[in-house]
């Protein structure tokens, strides 16, 4: 593309980038311009000089061209901090299929008429000698309102400007005359809200223990070289990785350069926060959705301003726009939650590698359970590896206790609680030591398996499980395969073939029922409705107001309680039943976490696992916490049928209020892609076109929803098929008029 055309936008305050400006591209700053460069054009009516940042190029005007003004030149200084965030919002557009202003709008920080406080100060501008000789003369002359400020100026060199006006009650008069004399300087401090007030910053000293020390030297050596990369750090729980992050972030901060950390929402706790603020003290702010939009704007103003040098936040902290960033760190780096829902659907890690390849920061990622996509670019080279294999200190990973919920069956207990599990409840009770019980809920929906024997029913194309649809049929949703309801079991025979349907409250209700003297605690969406009842919840618990948690997935996230010796993981095949690609890893990674959580403290712990299919190899490697066992044997699945990390997927989901057209729509998408393929690859194309097929939810307040997956090697050609398909559904409004399409890298979670 030459780029006779750009779009430029004047102001990139948000209301205005909705309506960027067409202009002519020169000749001689064709190949010059690219999305973020700053450039001079003539703006208005009188044609006045002003600067804006070029968001595309094109060959083609979407104007006359006469009408069309042209660009005076490269402004200078080249690109700024938010020439870089423009630049990134159009590889964002590019890399993720969405519209440019959705990317603009995600990664630029909320600018809005939210103004911080506007402060100012007073300052003394002469000597102690000097304010005295001042004080004398004020008192000889009964100027009482001079004579009460110096005085004020006793103990003090700066006093707040409200301060002086209403409490020594000196008039704005007075103080401009005393400035023009010299005698005091008035100042415009801006003073953001800080939402990081815990107290003081204490000396802490660390010895790191060599496994860590290891990691951490080896980090700074590269970092001190210049080498910049992104990093692996596989440490089991509890093996102290929020220390390592801390050296490293030292090693980042004594060069002079800032540093980005990722925590997923629901770990972003008081008790995480304040482990960085012991270390780091006023260096660090923190960013997540529990602020006011006023305090998160103020966040990122002190970080262009270099008044701080460390976000602590969920993932739109990534975009905290610092000058000088030098290191990006992503905890618990498998968390779907670092995958946006919605538009533009970014991957904070991929987002990460981008920004730390154009601008110059190493990219740390942290977890017990990598991404098996992560692990994979380990193993192959694209990513540094550290491995912590060593909980720290003198606690060990528990015990743990698999029991087949089948056999339980076929003994006669029917309870959610296996006969084991129930017996160590009652024994930790006994102790007075705590319990955690942890239900996947995922996968609540349309889960259907033999509770006899563990048969799963799945799709002979996709090798993913069928879901239920309604009573009477099952369905794949990768490619729309359908059959008919199971009565019976197909392995087995047996009638048992039906949902596990148990949610946390009928848990919480047999758990008293077993146990009606024990304190129950229970956190799931419906005790955690109200900002901080989360927090309330962790705390009660962690004092140990209760015995026992029960909870959703909420509670695997990074908690220290040491006061823990169980965990039971009640079903721990319900992930095991989503009906996609990632079930596997979901599974092997929340029994992990899970288990983790047990045995923090100086007593030993215990996990029990109770499963339909023990056999799994995700079930039987979690409950070994064998990583690299799972990895094997998860990675084999993904190259035989192609998945990622070793293809590329594109999620395509349209939707229409009208369900014909919807499927139509679908339909004839498909169709033109599969074409296409096959006209550029020929007939062993390594593009695979699956589809189209419901979504898994077919309908969203009255919207069909149709899917289709496009498999691919080549990210690049991913990228092009998007293009292909936004490119149809632009100019084709007789068939996909009335629909609505969005487009999914990567998916990470369902439809
Ligand atoms: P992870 O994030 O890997 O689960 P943490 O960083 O939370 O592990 O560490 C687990 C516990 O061990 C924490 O209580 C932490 O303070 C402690 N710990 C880890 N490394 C050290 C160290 N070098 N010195 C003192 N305590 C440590
Ligand atoms: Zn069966
Ligand atoms: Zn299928």
């Amino acid at each position: 593309m030459e780029g006779k055309f750009a779009k430029v936008c004047i102001d990139i305050s948000h209301e205005k980038v909705d309506r960027p400006f067409q202009y002519k591209v020169p000749h001689k700053l064709r190949d010059v311009l690219y999305p973020g460069v700053q450039v001079l054009i003539p703006f208005g009516k009188g044609d006045r000089q002003r600067k804006g940042f070029v968001l595309s190029l094109t060959d083609e005007s979407d104007y006359p061209e006469e009408k069309c003004k042209e660009i005076i030149d490269v402004a200078e200084g080249g690109i700024s901090v938010e020439g870089r965030y423009v630049a990134l919002a159009a590889w964002m557009k590019e890399h993720y299929g969405s519209t440019l202003i959705a990317a603009l709008k995600t990664v630029l920080p909320v600018k809005e008429q939210v103004r911080s406080l506007p402060n100012r100060e007073i300052r003394l501008a002469v000597s102690r000698e000097e304010r005295e000789g001042l004080l004398e003369e004020a008192y000889r002359k009964h100027h009482e309102a001079k004579a009460r400020l110096l005085e004020a100026f006793e103990h003090k060199e700066v006093l707040p400007y409200g301060f002086v006006i209403t409490s020594l009650g000196v008039g704005a008069k007075t103080l401009q005359a005393m400035e023009k004399k010299g005698s005091i300087v008035i100042r415009e401090t801006d003073v953001y809200r800080n939402p990081v007030r815990i107290g003081e910053k204490e000396v802490v000293s660390v010895s790191l223990s060599d496994e860590q020390k290891e990691i951490v030297d080896s980090f700074s050596k590269d970092y001190r070289a210049g080498i910049l990369k992104t990093y692996l750090l596989h440490g089991v729980t509890g093996s102290g990785k929020t220390e390592v992050y801390m050296e490293m972030i030292q090693t980042v901060l004594d060069r002079g350069k800032e540093v980005i950390v990722l925590i997923p929402e629901i770990a972003l706790t008081y008790q995480t926060v304040l482990r960085f603020y012991k270390r780091f003290g006023d260096r660090i702010s923190i960013m997540h959705s529990r602020l006011s939009k006023g305090e998160r704007y103020d966040q990122f103003e002190r970080a262009k301003k270099g008044q701080i040098q460390i976000m602590i936040g969920a993932r739109s902290a990534l975009f905290t726009p610092f000058t000088n960033l030098g290191l990006i760190i992503i905890d618990e780096e498998h968390e779907s939650s670092y995958k946006s829902d919605s538009m533009p659907k970014y991957h904070a890690r991929e987002t990460a590698e981008y920004m730390g390849k154009q601008w110059g920061a190493s990219i740390v990622l942290g977890s017990a359970t990598p991404s098996v996509t992560s692990y994979y670019r380990a193993q192959t080279g694209q990513y540094g590896y550290f491995k912590l294999a060593h909980r720290f200190g003198a606690s060990i990973l528990p015990a743990v206790h698999t029991v087949d919920l089948r056999k339980e069956l076929r003994e006669g207990n029917k309870s959610i609680f296996s006969r084991l599990l129930a017996q160590k409840l009652q024994d930790r009770l006994s102790k007075g030591q705590q319990a955690m019980l942890f239900l996947n809920r995922r996968g609540y929906a349309g889960f259907v398996t033999c509770r006899s024997c563990g048969y799963v029913a799945k799709c002979p194309h996709c090798d993913v499980s069928l879901t239920e649809h309604g009573k009477t049929k099952l369905v794949c949703h990768y490619c729309g395969y359908e059959r008919a309801a199971l009565s019976e079991c197909p392995a087995c025979g047996s009638p048992y073939i039906a949902g596990f349907q148990v949610g946390t409250e009928q848990v919480e209700e047999r758990l008293l029922q077993l146990f009606p003297k024990a304190r129950v605690l229970r956190m799931d969406k419906d005790t955690t409705k109200k900002k901080d009842d989360y927090e309330k919840i962790l705390s009660a618990f962690s004092e140990r107001k209760a015995d026992i948690l029960i909870g959703t997935q909420m509670i695997v996230k990074g908690h220290d309680f040491p006061g823990v010796t169980l965990v039971g993981v009640l079903a721990a095949d319900l992930s095991l039943s989503v009906g996609d690609y990632r079930a596997g890893e979901r599974t092997f990674q929340l029994i992990t976490q899970a288990v983790g959580r047990a045995g923090r403290g100086k007593e030993p712990g215990e996990a029990v696992i109770q499963t339909y299919r023990p056999e799994h190899y995700g079930v039987v490697h979690a409950a070994k916490q064998d990583y690299e066992g799972f990895y094997e044997e998860e990675i084999a699945y993904r190259k035989v049928c192609s998945y990622p990390p070793v293809s590329h997927m594109l999620a395509i989901l349209l939707s229409s209020s009208n369900k014909e057209k919807a499927e139509d729509a679908a339909k004839d998408l498909a169709k033109l892609l599969r074409e296409n393929a096959l006209k550029e690859k020929g007939a062993d194309a390594p593009v695979s076109v699956i589809g189209p097929a419901d979504a898994s939810i077919g309908k969203i307040s009255d919207s069909y929803r149709k899917m289709i997956y496009i498999r691919h090697n080549d990210y690049q050609d991913l990228i092009k098929t998007k293009d292909l398909a936004e490119k149809a559904f632009d100019e084709d409004k007789e068939t996909y008029g009335s629909c609505s399409i969005y487009f999914d890298f990567d998916p990470m979670n369902g439809y």
